[in-house]
């Protein structure tokens, strides 16, 4: 392998997940770690603007080298990639995040978000997400997951603009019934608006609410491959227009430009 594997997360640089992370991906090629300082979970694709970055070394619980930043993880991708490391990496792999990102979940996703920043800088990018239920206690799984696909992304690469958004099921490799290519599927989310009175009698808001569901019967989605024990790769495209959509809004084109 010529090049090293950028690795980050949006959990923060002491998440379990970083770590097994890079002990899969450490049997494939070098790997180096910039994640952020603390957790970034729903924070989406940031850019940070309006304030400096600062990024110090730190050392993760083996006590190898990482690096810290105190920006999001899409800020973390961004800063190695132009420039923070001298030389530009081969892949870059987010994760392993402990829930899953699946359907509509993309667009919050951190993990997925450091990936698509790679994406559109023009470096190949996997995200890899382990679908824990209570706790999580199979990472080694999604590392080796994580492994395999990044050898074969490292050696047939990847069309522009695209990521692949891995799913895995929170089981032992042995109860893995095999690798599902999906698409997105149907997240169904249980938010509600829970209002609360703070100490100087003015309200305040707090969005919570039940783990979100999907529906688990359309075949080939991302949530139907997880709930049939399935390791998920969905193929993402930045490119988020709604193609079917362009012939019809065409004709409204001349109508709203009718005066
Ligand atoms: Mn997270």
């Amino acid at each position: 392998m010529t090049g090293y594997i950028l690795i980050s997360n949006d959990d923060g640089v002491d998440a379990p997940g970083l770590l097994a992370l890079k002990h899969g991906l450490e049997k494939i090629g070098e790997v180096r770690v910039i994640a952020p300082d603390r957790n970034w979970s729903a924070a989406g694709h940031a850019k940070t603007l309006h304030r400096p970055l600062r990024v110090r070394p730190t050392s993760l619980a083996d006590g190898s080298d990482a690096y810290k930043c105190d920006g999001a993880p899409s800020d973390c991708v961004a800063v190695a990639l132009l420039g923070f490391f001298s030389e530009r990496p081969a892949l870059v792999v987010s994760g392993i995040n402990p829930n899953a990102n699946v359907g509509s979940d993309i667009t919050y996703s951190g993990t997925v978000a450091a990936a698509m920043e790679a994406a559109i800088d023009g470096v190949p990018a996997i995200a890899v997400s382990l679908d824990v239920d209570e706790q999580a206690r199979h990472f080694a799984t999604a590392g080796e997951y994580a492994a395999r696909l990044a050898q074969r992304v490292l050696e047939n690469g990847l069309p522009p603009d695209t990521l692949l958004n891995v799913n895995v099921p929170d089981a032992a490799l042995s109860e893995i019934r095999g690798v599902a290519i999906t698409r997105c599927g149907k997240r169904i989310y249980y938010d509600q608006l829970i209002t609360r009175q703070d100490p100087f009698g003015h309200p305040y808001y707090w969005i919570g609410g039940e783990r979100p569901g999907g529906d688990k019967e359309l075949h080939g989605t991302d949530i139907w491959a997880l709930a049939n024990h399935y390791v998920s790769i969905t193929p993402v495209h930045v490119d988020m227009t709604n193609h079917a959509l362009i012939a019809e809004l065409e004709s409204w084109a001349s109508q709203l430009q009718a005066r």
